[in-house]
């Protein structure tokens, strides 16, 4: 992965419970102190879905593929699938960083998606 942008997910000091870092406290013991994780190695794809009728951001592509992925790590995302024809449930996928998108004013939005191993 690229050592500047960084996934990372919270771990709880107590009980070990690995969860987003939008939540304030454990969801599963209530703590409020955590361990920053970085996502590790490659991902699994979990599911996925094809958007036909992207939004106007990404209607330089007729359609384009969006994942849940879970890093080796346990770490989970939601993100961009580079290929349509090897898009199975299950394969291995690597990230990488890269231009998703140009925004609504014209700038490019970089962030992780993820192809085939
Ligand atoms: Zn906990």
């Amino acid at each position: 992965m690229n050592n500047d942008e960084k996934i990372e997910w919270e771990k709880c000091q107590k009980c070990g419970f690995l969860q987003h870092s939008s939540h304030i406290r454990c969801l599963n013991c209530k703590h409020e102190k955590f361990d920053r994780v970085k996502a590790t190695g490659n991902a699994k794809l979990l599911n996925y879905t094809i958007l036909k009728a992207p939004p106007a951001e990404f209607r330089d592509k007729p359609h384009y593929t969006l994942g849940i992925l879970e890093f080796e790590n346990g770490i989970k995302v939601l993100g961009q699938i580079d290929s349509n024809d090897q898009v199975k449930i299950g394969i291995e996928m690597r990230p990488v960083y890269r231009k998703i998108s140009n925004n609504l004013d014209g700038k490019e939005v970089y962030d992780y998606a993820f192809e085939p191993i």
